[in-house]
């Protein structure tokens, strides 16, 4: 898992995703979250730069020297709310960004064939919402907000205003496809609407 996410992680920085060692990564495998340490510039990611992490966001094991980043709570109350999830992903790609500083509490698609990239969908016709939320430097704001808001997240993704997004699934391959659709639906967007 580590191999195949670091190549991810790396595609990602190309497409301008994680500017200024932004963003990270995290995955579950046997129970045990793996998340990427902070201050790593992601074009120069490599597998030992995963530590693992409890439920509390709190290093341990061999790690429990590094200090997580913060948002690595985000991770641990997304793999929590949603028991199947076992990729999350985190990008600052502009689009979502652009976007959601116009938008209020969500953003909808309606009509694009890409909608079907989201796992909820066998088909583009109808209207896709998701979820804005505020950004916070304190962690608890996203830990309630993801509660409070769990029936919104149904397509496995949701926003950071002015910040970037999350989008998760069941193994790397959904979760990308989460984040590429998220993505590309908030650049047609963009373009359409400014
Ligand atoms: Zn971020």
């Amino acid at each position: 898992m580590k191999e195949q996410l670091v190549e991810t992680i790396r595609l990602y920085n190309q497409k301008g995703w994680s500017p200024a060692t932004s963003t990270n990564y995290s995955f579950r495998e046997n129970n045990q979250i793996w998340v990427t340490r902070s201050g790593v510039d992601k074009a120069q990611v490599a597998e030992n730069d995963f530590i693992t992490v409890n439920q509390l966001a709190q290093s341990v094991g061999e790690f429990a020297e590094v200090i997580p980043s913060a948002e690595t709570q985000i991770h641990c109350d997304i793999y929590q709310l949603f028991p199947d999830t076992q990729v999350i992903l985190h990008s600052h790609g502009k689009y979502p960004v652009l976007s959601s500083s116009v938008q209020l509490d969500s953003i909808q698609f309606e009509g694009f064939e890409i909608q079907k990239g989201f796992a909820s969908q066998k088909t583009h016709e109808g209207t896709i919402e998701i979820p804005i939320f505020d950004n916070h430097q304190e962690m608890r704001f996203f830990s309630e907000q993801l509660e409070m808001r769990k029936s919104e997240l149904e397509h496995s993704c949701f926003i950071i205003r002015k910040h970037g997004t999350y989008a998760w699934g069941k193994n790397l391959f959904e979760a990308k496809r989460h984040l590429e659709t998220l993505d590309y639906l908030c650049e047609c967007w963009w373009e359409k609407n400014r």
